[in-house]
């Protein structure tokens, strides 16, 4: 039983990217509060429902809280962290010393704290001596990483919630911020009201969000970069370009420029390939051009796509072109989905990350072994999540440690996902819950890690904001935090003078020094000037934006309005993009295109927003969106059972008639798995291609077939 602490403390919601400030107290009498934190920037006080009812998830039903063994007999027992620690310790060695530091894997979460991915990032690349470190953030904005190195060298979002206040022009694409971004949503909508800030929404579903725009653009799905590259010609022959700004800033202008033009050489084809009526195009071009304070806000839509890496290049290009970028109220911003997605990139959390925001040059690796004291750096990238779970599959990796997450359940091909996990010699599994899809395919080990509240540790949000997540329960049973889990194995596996730390401020502080550690100005992530924190000043840490250079540094809300970018020649890229296709496509078998996404009350897989009977008013049960036409030919009425089959996987959905799907297209949320409703495993029905850049897979576009049940 948790027991009250004695004063509400200032920390941060667990869920999205936003970030808000939470201030959270347990009472005497047991009952938790909850309320917005006015003092913290990015929310001033409001919440979301789900921030709200943070207080309903905190029971201790269904949690995981003693270390737990699989017996001979098949069942997970009770046995001490002395037990536990040794086992995992082994069995990493084991897999080591017979197939090699490559044959281990880490799979680490978005809901990780920045200390916690630092130490899982540590012991990975510099001691086991493997980049086979991936993160469910894979899924959720790998290719606006890889996007934002591209363009800027740097994985570098340039702008502040601020410039959303500001903003004359506000274009999502791909977002459904009014459900999944609301508080950052209600600062739009109010920047609309209280300014006459115009939003468009490009999206192919008629969403929540949509509903408040005044431009609404039910693109094609994949046709986002028709779309960018046709308003970057337009922009060209308007004479709207800032020749000033690409010539003193940016190379590749003209290559993208001709790219563009074999895409969408006229406005008239840019309507045809995207699905549009010219008229529309015409209007958001119009605004485009005339609006010097734009933001282009993107999310899932663009990233989640096998051609993710370029739809955010034709994005960048346009702010670029004009630039736009790093100034009042303009700049493009990628909504980041998970509370600490960026931390997890900060640290390194991604196989193709370092740390600190350093790749795998000989200079950079070698920098980290120093830094790091390190007997075996990994010295080139690792496997990302899908090709990750690919060697599980094919035996390549036999030892593997998920931490938070649920990938036989979030996936793609979670089904395939689920058995290959099922024959790894080892695999350990740290979470807050006794039972998810991972453990039951066969998890040899359960870790019971420390849940929101309990934590104890920092996170950054979209705007590259550090705020600190802090506890106001005790740790109940033996949860303990992740970041001393890893420590504790690190130190049986012979480590224990890199993983000696005292607290969670000493983690911070490491973290901190590495991201200053011969730098010289090269890497835009430098929070150095934090690196002296003493225990009671992390404690009071007030949230800050990176950078913080020096101690007297208190934070940069925008990055490049005059150059310095963090490429060799310190010149932002243009790029020359791909002309779009989707990797699978309907036909007469499959004739329809299955996007998959979030609802607006839940989160990922449930484990938390799942025990708050306020969010399961919103939607009890999963359905799939279908166009009442499409139902209609189909011989299915609102509310009939439904089986959805792809080449990947089935299940069985109750239909709901939706006049905001486009036609031959239909919607599943996510968040359903084998532990909620059986028949509803999403992910088991998603395909699983790739950006070539990013490693993200699509998940909004699998060709599926519909039947009655
Ligand atoms: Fe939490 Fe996001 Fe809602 Fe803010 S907007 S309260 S961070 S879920």
């Amino acid at each position: 039983v948790h027991e009250p602490q004695p004063k509400p403390v200032a920390t941060t919601c667990p869920y999205c990217g936003v970030g808000c400030g939470v201030i959270a107290g347990a009472g005497g009498d047991g009952r938790v509060t909850i309320a917005g934190d006015p003092g913290h920037p990015a929310n001033r006080g409001k919440l979301c429902v789900k921030g709200s009812t943070l207080g309903e998830t905190l029971s201790l039903d269904d949690r995981l809280l003693h270390p737990m063994m699989r017996a001979r007999s098949g069942a997970l027992e009770r046995v001490s962290w002395e037990t536990a620690l040794d086992a995992v310790a082994e069995g990493f060695r084991r897999a080591i010393d017979t197939a090699g530091p490559d044959a281990t894997a880490f799979y680490l979460s978005g809901q990780l704290l920045t200390e916690d991915y630092y130490a899982a990032n540590k012991l990975m690349k510099g001691f086991v001596g493997t980049a086979n470190v991936d993160t469910n953030s894979r899924l959720c904005m790998a290719s606006s990483v890889a996007g934002h190195r591209r363009a800027f060298g740097s994985d570098t979002v340039p702008g502040a919630y601020e410039d959303l206040d500001e903003a004359d022009l506000l274009v999502l694409v791909g977002s459904n911020a009014a459900w999944c971004h609301p508080i950052l949503w209600q600062r739009m909508v109010a920047a609309q009201r209280e300014r006459g800030a115009r939003i468009v929404v490009i999206d192919p579903r008629r969403t929540a969000t949509a509903a408040d725009a005044d431009l609404v653009l039910q693109i094609q799905p994949g046709a986002d970069t028709t779309l960018f590259a046709g308003l970057l010609v337009h922009l060209a022959e308007a004479g709207a370009c800032d020749s000033l700004y690409l010539a003193a800033h940016t190379t590749g202008f003209d290559e993208a420029l001709v790219r563009a033009r074999e895409i969408a050489p006229t406005l008239a084809a840019t309507a045809a390939a995207t699905g549009l009526t010219p008229g529309d195009v015409a209007t958001f071009f119009a605004w485009f051009t005339e609006t010097a304070r734009t933001v282009t806000l993107y999310s899932q839509g663009v990233n989640q796509s096998a051609q993710g890496t370029d739809k955010v290049s034709a994005i960048l290009n346009c702010h670029l072109a004009t630039g736009r970028i790093g100034r009042q109220g303009m700049g493009p911003f990628s909504l980041t989905g998970q509370p600490n997605a960026m931390g997890g990139r900060e640290v390194g959390g991604l196989a193709n990350m370092l740390a600190a925001h350093m790749g795998f040059s000989g200079t950079e690796v070698d920098r980290v072994r120093r830094f790091w004291g390190a007997p075996r750096m990994a010295e080139r990238e690792g496997l990302k999540a899908v090709q990750m779970f690919d060697a599980v599959a094919a035996g390549t990796i036999r030892a593997m440690w998920v931490m938070g997450t649920n990938p036989a359940a979030s996936m793609p091909r979670a089904d395939a996902v689920r058995a290959a996990l099922g024959g790894l010699d080892l695999l350990v599994v740290s979470d807050n819950v006794l039972s998810n899809d991972t453990i039951q395919s066969g998890a040899h080990i359960l870790l019971p890690a420390a849940a929101w509240g309990e934590k104890d540790g920092t996170v950054t949000n979209s705007e590259r904001r550090i705020s600190r997540q802090r506890p106001f329960l005790p740790l109940p049973g033996e949860a303990r935090p992740d970041w001393w889990i890893i420590a504790e194995v690190a130190k049986r596996l012979g480590f224990a003078e890199g993983f000696a730390w005292p607290n969670v401020a000493s983690v911070f502080r490491e973290h901190a020094a590495l991201s200053s550690f011969e730098n010289r100005g090269t890497r835009d992530f430098d929070i150095g000037g934090l690196a002296c924190l003493s225990e009671a000043q992390y404690e009071d840490l007030a949230p800050v934006q990176w950078p913080v250079r020096n101690h007297t540094d208190r934070g940069l809300k925008r990055f490049f309005a005059a150059g310095g970018f963090y490429t060799a020649d310190g010149r932002a890229r243009l790029v020359a993009v791909a002309p779009p296709a989707l990797k699978d496509l309907p036909d007469a078998n499959r004739p329809f295109l299955l996007n998959t996404g979030r609802t607006r009350d839940q989160w990922h897989t449930m484990t938390r927003t799942g025990k708050a009977p306020t969010l399961g008013r919103h939607a009890p049960e999963p359905t799939l969106a279908i166009h009442p036409e499409d139902a209609a030919a189909a011989g299915l009425a609102d509310g009939a059972m439904a089986r959805v089959a792809t080449a990947h996987g089935t299940a069985v959905l109750r239909l709901a008639i939706d006049p905001g799907q486009r036609r031959g297209e239909i919607f599943a949320p996510i968040h359903w798995t084998g532990e909620t409703t059986a028949a509803a495993r999403v992910g088991a029905l998603v395909q699983a291609a790739t950006d070539p850049f990013s490693g993200q897979p699509e998940l909004k576009a699998t060709a599926a077939s519909l039947a009655p049940v």
